[in-house]
């Protein structure tokens, strides 16, 4: 897929197509920019690839995630994963990274990408890669070295914040929170007199109570309740305050 809103441009090295199952992460062991790394993406000659390229200030696609890149050292990590690079040494520090990536936008990237090739946002461990080359979820290059060799990279580094990568991507993955219940109408009392006998009612326009006496009238003029005019007949007296309640 390419993803949409994402810009695509496209880079060589693609070794035809695979199903992939795992996001592998990546830094690139330099400084260049996204924008830098997906124009040399497009006419490098050592054979590498990656999908994507993401930086402080955007994620840029290079390939297709259906298109087998050249990131792993490994077959198994080359065939099914999708391969992120993002701009960076490995010997950063966890502030550093947390300050060089632009977090909220590879969070929807890699859930509209694991959406669609149905990936968990999961760091999967080293034994589970080794035991199942085809397990779902996301690792990084020292994992795929670790698991499946072929490979000296050890990137991203011990302080990339993997945390706060998987929590923007199941962020981005949750659906959005259902909209707020419409307020409750406010309910709107009103004491109302039958003129013949004398007796106070209020009611709320559905249903009406007579009052037990003037300290119960005198209670809700206190907190707000005002009157409306005095009826003569229970016919009007039901039309406005409704009849008695049960
Ligand atoms: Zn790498």
């Amino acid at each position: 897929m390419r993803v949409p809103g994402v810009r695509f441009v496209q880079g060589r090295n693609r070794y035809g197509t695979s199903t992939k199952y795992a996001i592998a992460v990546h830094a690139t062991a330099n400084n260049a920019s996204a924008a830098n790394e997906a124009a040399y993406a497009t006419r490098r000659t050592d054979g590498t690839s990656s999908h994507f390229y993401a930086d402080n200030v955007e994620v840029i696609q290079s390939l297709d995630t259906a298109d087998r890149a050249g990131h792993a050292g490994s077959t198994q990590g080359n065939t099914y994963a999708i391969a992120v690079e993002f701009t960076g040494l490995t010997s950063w520090s966890r502030a550093k990274w947390l300050s060089s990536v632009a977090w909220e936008r590879i969070g929807a990237v890699l859930a509209a990408v694991s959406r669609h090739h149905n990936i968990p946002a999961t760091r999967a461990t080293v034994a589970q890669m080794r035991s199942n080359p085809r397990v779902r979820g996301a690792y990084d290059h020292n994992q795929m070295r670790l698991a499946w060799g072929g490979t000296d990279h050890t990137d991203p580094g011990p302080n990339f914040p993997w945390d706060k990568l998987l929590a923007v991507w199941q962020r981005h993955l949750a659906p959005p929170p259902p909209p707020p219940p419409p307020p409750e109408e406010e309910v709107e009392m009103f004491l109302i007199k039958k003129k013949s006998d004398g007796t106070v009612f209020v009611s709320d326009g559905v249903r009406r109570r007579p009052l037990p006496n003037f300290d119960a009238q005198r209670a809700l003029q206190a907190i707000g309740v005002k009157s409306v005019p005095d009826v003569d007949t229970d016919a009007q007296l039901e039309a406005v305050a409704g009849p008695l309640a049960a």
